[in-house]
């Protein structure tokens, strides 16, 4: 009963009002903090995890060894990989697509992978404007890769000691 008549009196008096006015006027002068994104950014950890990327190695060789790990490890099924053995005996993929309107950005593919090939940059201003746009495939990875493998390779660096 007691607090139903607090209650009253509190609604009465526009207590919960003027609190929330208290807080708003006791932000209102202070430094603000929103950032005009896109002409600014926030910092970015080398961590962050963005848009994939196959890499290849400085001979320009393929990194990936299609052992299909980060297929079978990714959650949302977002893999998708066919391979075939060359004729020097080694295995490499035929088609590798990854499905970004699944993806859940997780980093248990670039985790799993044995030979640091497929990635996830920093890479965050990506779109698609129709669909199958986002299917990345396994030419559009690479070439990923190629444009970005400079800031790749100085972040899986920074990031060595924790992996
Ligand atoms: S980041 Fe996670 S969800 Fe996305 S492709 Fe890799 S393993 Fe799958
Ligand atoms: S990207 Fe890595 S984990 Fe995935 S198939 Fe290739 S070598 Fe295996």
């Amino acid at each position: 009963m007691t607090e139903r008549v607090l209650g009253f009196f509190r609604s009465f008096l526009l207590i919960e009002l003027i609190r929330g006015m208290m807080l708003t006027g006791r932000h209102l002068f202070k430094r603000k903090i929103t950032v005009q994104y896109p002409e600014e950014k926030t910092p970015q950890s080398p961590r962050f995890k963005g848009l994939h990327a196959l890499r290849r190695y400085p001979n320009g060789e393929e990194r990936c060894i299609a052992c299909q790990l980060c297929e079978a490890v990714c959650p949302a099924l977002a893999i998708h990989i066919e391979s075939e053995e060359k004729r020097d005996g080694t295995r490499r993929t035929t088609r590798y697509d990854i499905d970004l309107t699944k993806c859940i950005f997780c980093g248990f593919c670039e985790e799993s992978c044995p030979v640091d090939a497929i990635v996830e940059t920093r890479l965050q201003e990506y779109h698609g404007e129709r669909r199958g746009d986002l299917i990345y495939t396994k030419a559009m990875l690479l070439a990923v890769g190629e444009r970005y493998e400079e800031q790749i390779a100085r972040d899986r660096a920074a990031d060595a000691p924790y992996r």
